[in-house]
C-alpha cells in the first residue's frame, strides 16, 4: 500500500474487515455443511525417498469446492473451521479418508505407502485425539506405522507439558510425528530433544530460493543436519525444480515433495500416479 492509502488506513480498513466477516460467516456457515454436501474432498500430493527416487507415501491435503464461491483455499477455511470448532468433526473426516486409502493402496500391493495427516493445534489438545485415532487405525486396519501426523512448531508453545503427554500417547500408539513449516515458528529447539517427534519438514519458504540465496542454504543445510545429529527425518516441502532436488540430495534430505514430483491430486488421480510409477504392483 502507498503512503496516501495508509493515512486512511483506518476507513480502508475497517470497511475490508466488514466484507471480510461477512465472507466469513458465509463461509462458516457453508463450511458447516461441506461434509454431508459432499463438497469436501482430501487431496493426495506424493512424497519420495531422495536416495531410491522411490514414492514412499503422500500428504493428505483437504479441499473445498463451494457451489457458488468455487474453491476455497485451506488457508482461508481452515482458520475458520479452527476458530468454529468445526476442526474437530472435519479434521477427523480428513483422517478417516485418509486410513482408508492407504488401506486401499495396501490391498492393491502398495505396500510400504504411509500417509501423512495435518493436524490442527485444536485437535492436538483434545484428549480423546490418542483414542480417536486408534479407532480409525482399528477399523481400517491400518498399522500406526503408515500414519504420521504433522503438527506446527507452535503446538508446543502454549503448554508444553500437555503437548509433551500428547506427544508420548500418540507415540504409544505408533504413529509418527513430523513438525510441519520447521523453523518458521517461534519454538526453542529444546523441545526436539525432550517431545517425540520423528520427523522435520523443512517449509518451502527456504526451499524457494534454495539454489541462489546463500542464507537459505545455510539453513537447509543447517536444519538437515540438525536433525541428523539428533536422530529426525528430513523432508522438504515446496520442490519445484531440478537443482532444488539436487542441493537437497547432495546434502543429505532424506525425502521431498513438490510439483516437481506432482501436486496434489484427487484419490483416482494419485492411484493413477503410482500405477504409472509401479506398474509390476
Ligand atoms: P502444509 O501442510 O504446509 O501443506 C503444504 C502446502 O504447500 C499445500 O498447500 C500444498 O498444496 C502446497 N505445495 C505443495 N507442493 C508445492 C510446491 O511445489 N510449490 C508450492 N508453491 N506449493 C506447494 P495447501 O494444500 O493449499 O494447504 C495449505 C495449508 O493448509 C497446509 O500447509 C496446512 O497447514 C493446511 N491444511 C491443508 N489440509 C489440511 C487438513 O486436512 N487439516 C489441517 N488442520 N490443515 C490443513
Ligand atoms: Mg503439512
Ligand atoms: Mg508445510
Ligand atoms: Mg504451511
Amino acid at each position: 500500500r502507498t503512503k496516501k492509502e495508509s493515512r486512511n488506513g483506518y476507513r480502508f480498513f475497517s470497511s475490508t474487515m466488514q466484507i471480510q466477516s461477512a465472507r466469513n460467516l458465509q463461509l462458516v456457515n457453508a463450511l458447516r455443511q461441506a461434509i454431508t454436501l459432499e463438497q469436501l474432498a482430501v487431496f493426495y500430493q506424493p512424497q519420495i525417498d531422495l536416495q531410491t527416487q522411490e514414492v514412499i507415501g503422500v500428504e493428505a491435503l483437504l479441499r473445498w469446492t463451494h457451489p457458488e464461491l468455487g474453491p476455497i483455499s485451506p488457508a482461508e477455511f481452515i482458520p475458520l473451521a479452527e476458530s468454529s470448532g468445526l476442526i474437530m468433526s472435519i479434521g477427523g473426516w480428513v483422517l478417516e479418508q485418509a486410513v482408508q486409502q492407504i488401506q486401499c493402496w495396501h490391498a492393491e500391493g502398495f505396500e510400504n505407502m504411509r500417509v501423512a495427516v495435518n493436524l490442527s493445534s485444536i485437535q492436538f489438545r483434545n484428549p480423546e485425539l490418542p483414542v480417536l485415532v486408534a479407532k480409525v487405525l482399528e477399523k481400517h486396519a491400518l498399522s500406526p506405522a503408515f500414519l504420521e501426523l504433522e503438527l506446527t512448531e507452535g503446538v508446543a508453545l502454549e503448554d508444553p507439558v500437555g503437548a509433551m503427554t500428547m506427544m508420548d500417547a500418540l507415540d504409544q500408539l505408533g504413529v509418527r510425528l513430523s513438525i510441519d513449516d520447521f523453523g518458521t515458528g517461534y519454538s526453542s529447539l529444546s523441545y526436539l530433544k525432550k517431545f517425540k517427534v520423528y520427523k522435520l519438514k523443512i517449509d518451502q519458504s527456504f526451499v524457494r530460493d534454495i539454489s541462489t540465496d546463500e542464507e537459505d542454504k545455510a539453513i537447509v543445510i543447517a536444519i538437515i543436519h540438525l536433525a541428523r545429529s539428533l536422530g529426525l527425518k528430513t523432508i522438504a516441502e515446496g520442490v519445484e525444480t531440478p537443482s532444488q532436488q539436487d542441493f537437497l540430495q547432495s546434502h543429505g534430505c532424506d525425502e521431498m515433495q513438490g510439483y516437481l514430483l506432482s501436486r496434489p491430486l484427487s484419490s483416482v488421480d494419485a492411484t493413477v500416479f503410482l500405477r504409472s510409477r509401479y506398474p509390476e504392483s
